[in-house]
């Protein structure tokens, strides 16, 4: 499939088209840049050219209009699908969605949230759907990738009618993110959903994502991408006490505070130039602007990662991406010197040479790093060609109506825990056979107890594991008083320990988890839901007065598995099911999550 995909600023247009089969192959990329006087630059690479001419063109519309004259001159007139990365998809667009009149509506919504960027993308798709009437339309939101962050990294601590008129933290950057997490999986060679990811982008804008096991937990930025990291013009994090200050000292307004925050601050407010080329040269050159604001840039960064290693409970790599990322060796090793401490070693020689060409992703640690250190070019555009494609290509769920059981609190135990619970070599009771081929439950019960509480008579499921396993839900984690992550049944590294108390001794054990919800099925269901193990599927459980759909739930096949989704019992009080129920798959799985299951 040829596919353009248009990212639009306000002040730009770029644009690439992929041949998208198996993989994203680039074939031509584009840009028409620096409007002024009616006239502006144009760049086009394709095969060996690389051109660059002046153009009459007065703005991003006109240059849009020009692309299908330009597509004709190479051969590219036959496209099959446009592609548009969207800034802002708010708390709606957890997927790339195709365009049609309802869906823009529903972006159009979404303007006040990104008044700078989101029209533009609008105006894009008006003009393009103008252009291409027959042709299928995507966007790619943003935001989509940090939709999995969870309520306590999302949510401002401000007064509740700010948080119902929308206040909350989304995060960008997200298919630049999950793009390059994507490729250190595969570098080297280490299951995604096994990976604590600290994802460095360095360009104009900047952002740092907490990439946890494949699921972006954290981002940088924030409502708006002016949170964070210090940018080319934009501040970061600034002391939300410092509006009213600038309003009562230099008498400035709203739109003048906002004005100077996202196109006055960064590196061109500290040091007079948006570029990083440019300070680093001033600094070198004596400038003592420019060496602060290296610093201060370099000293942010490194903040965040020491904050995500500690939201993530430890890191495995590091990827830097992004114009500076990417090209920049002394700023890679000032954000990174200092972090020895948390098992972070570069090496020098490898850090100055890292040749990205060819879409390499060079590894940069030390010797005896305990964490990677990666460099790579990231390719939202081709990402954006691959998810459109990929959106178009999705089957539309049909049929897929599958039964809901609630798994209440629950443990997995190993052989070492039964002996210390209930004495050496003992046998548990299967009492009550499970749904699932082979699992059952045992008469004896377990008490769970926690620094605050403890949860008596919870049940034993057979047969033993090699590790043990203690699910349970949020409010279940309140009343014991540990902060419990959400995982996967068997990814246990890094989980809370947790007491239980048997007739014979008590054991303290990892493996304290709220279960991610999941769906159990066999091949031959898979294959007729069109499913894959490891995909992620959007299922809408219960009536119509308090039903809710539940995003991202995981498809586990098993050879003889029974189809049936699991949740806990918070997720069934939220939908208003009791005991069982059915639900309905609304909306199909991503092959780039697929891929890291396999
Ligand atoms: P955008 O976010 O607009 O896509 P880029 O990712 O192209 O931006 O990043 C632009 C930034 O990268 C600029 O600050 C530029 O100075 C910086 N950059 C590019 N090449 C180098 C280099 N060799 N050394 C330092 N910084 C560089």
């Amino acid at each position: 499939m040829l596919v353009i995909v248009f990212n639009v600023g306000s002040s730009s247009l770029k644009f690439g088209v992929f041949r998208v089969d198996d993989e994203a192959r680039e074939v031509l990329k584009g840009s028409y840049e620096r409007f002024r006087d009616g006239v502006c630059e144009v760049r086009i690479r394709h095969e060996d050219m690389d051109d660059r001419w002046t153009a009459e063109c007065d703005g991003v519309s006109s240059a849009i209009a020009e692309v299908p004259a330009l597509l004709d001159r190479f051969g590219l007139s036959s496209i099959e699908a446009v592609g548009h990365r969207v800034a802002h998809g708010g708390a709606l667009f957890a997927a790339p969605t195709i365009l049609d009149e309802a869906t823009i509506a529903r972006i159009e919504t979404l303007t006040p949230l990104a008044p700078l960027h989101n029209p533009a993308n609008l105006e894009a798709i008006a003009l393009s759907r103008r252009l291409w009437p027959e042709i299928p339309q995507v966007a790619v939101f943003d935001t989509s990738f940090h939709l999995s962050n969870p309520p306590f990294a999302t949510t401002y601590a401000v007064p509740k009618a700010w948080r119902d008129a929308g206040l909350r933290r989304y995060g960008f950057h997200g298919t630049s993110h999950k793009y390059v997490a994507t490729r250190v999986a595969e570098e080297i060679g280490i299951d995604l959903a096994d990976l604590r990811i600290a994802s460095v982008h360095l360009g104009n804008g900047a952002s740092i994502c907490a990439v946890n096991r494949g699921v972006s937990m954290d981002s940088s930025m924030g409502m708006t991408p002016l949170e964070g990291l210090v940018m080319g013009t934009r501040s970061g994090d600034v002391d939300p006490g410092a509006f009213g200050h600038l309003s009562r000292q230099l008498g400035l307004s709203i739109a003048e505070v906002e004005d100077a925050l996202y196109s006055q601050s960064g590196l061109k407010g500290l040091a007079g130039s948006a570029d990083m080329r440019d300070l680093e040269d001033a600094a070198t050159g004596g400038d003592a602007d420019a060496q602060l604001a290296i610093e201060i840039y370099a000293y942010r960064a490194r903040k965040y990662i020491g904050a995500y290693a500690a939201a993530m409970a430890g890191l495995d790599a590091i990827v830097f991406t992004g114009g500076i990322g990417e090209n920049s060796p002394s700023m890679r090793r000032r954000i990174l010197d200092g972090l020895e401490f948390m098992g972070v070693r570069l090496d020098h020689e490898r850090n100055q040479v890292a040749d990205l060409s060819g879409r390499a992703a060079p590894q940069i640690q030390a010797y005896g790093s305990r964490v990677r250190v990666l460099v790579t070019e990231t390719a939202e555009q081709m990402m954006i060609a691959r998810e459109t494609a990929e959106a178009l290509a999705r089957p539309k769920p049909s049929n897929g109506i599958i039964a809901v059981a609630v798994s209440g609190r629950h443990v997995h135990l190993s052989r070492a825990a039964v002996d210390a619970l209930f004495g050496a070599g003992y046998v548990l009771t299967p009492e009550t056979p499970l749904r699932q081929p082979g699992n059952w439950a045992a008469r004896e019960r377990v008490v769970v107890k926690g620094p605050k509480g403890k949860l008596e008579r919870v049940a034993i499921l057979g047969p033993l594991r090699a590790r043990t396993q203690v699910e349970i839900s949020r409010t279940d984690s309140f009343v014991l008083g540990i902060d419990v992550p959400v995982r996967d049944s068997g990814k246990l590294d890094d989980t809370p320990s947790v007491t239980l108390v048997g007739p014979a001794g008590t054991v303290e054990t990892e493996g304290l988890i709220l279960a991610a919800r999941h769906i159990h099925t066999n091949p031959a269901d898979a294959a007729r839901l069109g499913l894959e193990n490891g995909d992620h599927v959007d299922v809408h459980v219960g009536d119509d007065s308090r039903g809710l759909t539940f995003a991202r739930t995981l498809i586990r096949i098993g050879a003889n598995s029974f189809t049936e989704m699991h949740i806990d019992t918070d997720e069934a009080n939220a939908a208003g099911i009791g005991g069982a129920a059915e639900g309905q798959i609304v909306a199909g799985a991503t092959a780039t999550i697929r891929a890291n299951h396999q």
